[in-house]
């Protein structure tokens, strides 16, 4: 059978859970459409039944993708993106981006499913309720005034951009399954977290380069389950770690054995 259309086993699953932790205010947008009078121009996106900000998942699966992708070489950029974007995608299961980021939107028969899974980040219940004492007159967040000047007419464009406070904590966890290629495994978890400490030296959603976005992790904890803890034979295995400084080989390799 050609390998495109083999499974592969599955050998277990690696849940890493983190604090995302704001260093300054995050703006991760909304549809501004629809919003009622009196509203800032950019909203962040919110929980609809909580009303607090939230992280989609897909927001910082697609950072990682992104910086995944900067540090190989030789990604053709074969996909439409939205406007005035291209990125990267194929159907080749041994692409160290696709692998595990997934591919899909080509031929049905071509698409890879994705070995990594970004759970919703919501707030800790500590910054939710600080946030609920903030007086801004927004519910949870801060704005910020940013007056744009048009470079070539000089005409201002100010805007109200809806911020998530510097400080507030978020719960991160994703989760990678863990396939029977052991040396592609261990390189997928290396790229992933090399691509979290290049997250923490870049900015996660809009405004960026104004130093919005800045954010860095805390508190690791590895669970480890192989494929026999769903069967319940076999025990899950835990391991903790302060931050990325502390990421090493060997927790790598104790993160991808099953
Ligand atoms: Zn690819």
């Amino acid at each position: 059978m050609p390998e495109t259309e083999a499974l592969i086993p599955i050998r277990g699953k690696l849940l890493v859970t983190a604090e995302l932790v704001l260093v300054t205010g995050l703006h991760i947008g909304a549809q501004s459409a629809g919003m009622e009078i009196g509203a800032v121009d950019q909203p962040v996106i919110r929980d609809p039944l909580t009303q607090y900000p939230y992280i989609p998942g897909s927001s910082l699966k697609g950072k990682l993708r992104a910086l995944v992708e900067r540090t190989l070489e030789d990604l053709p950029l074969n996909r439409d993106g939205g406007p005035n974007v291209k990125r990267h995608e194929c159907s080749d299961r041994s692409c160290p981006s696709c692998r595990v980021f997934g591919s899909v939107g080509g031929r049905t028969e071509d698409n890879i499913p994705s070995r990594l899974a970004v759970r919703d980040l919501f707030l800790t219940p500590a910054s939710r309720e600080q946030l609920a004492q903030l007086e801004t007159g927004l519910r949870y967040t801060e704005w910020k005034f940013e007056n744009a000047l048009h470079r070539i007419t000089l005409a201002a464009n100010p805007r109200q951009i809806e911020r998530v406070p510097a400080g507030s904590r978020f719960i991160m966890q994703w989760v990678y399954t863990v396939e029977d290629e052991p040396e592609r495994c261990l390189e997928d978890i290396e790229r992933l977290m090399a691509a979290m400490r290049l997250l923490e030296d870049d900015a996660l959603g809009g405004h960026g380069s104004r130093g919005y976005g800045q954010v860095r992790f805390e508190n690791f904890r590895l669970l480890r389950r192989p494929l026999g803890y769903y069967f319940g034979e076999e025990p899950e295995a835990a391991r903790t770690f302060p931050a990325l400084s502390e990421w090493s080989r060997e927790l790598a390799e104790w993160a991808i054995t099953t």
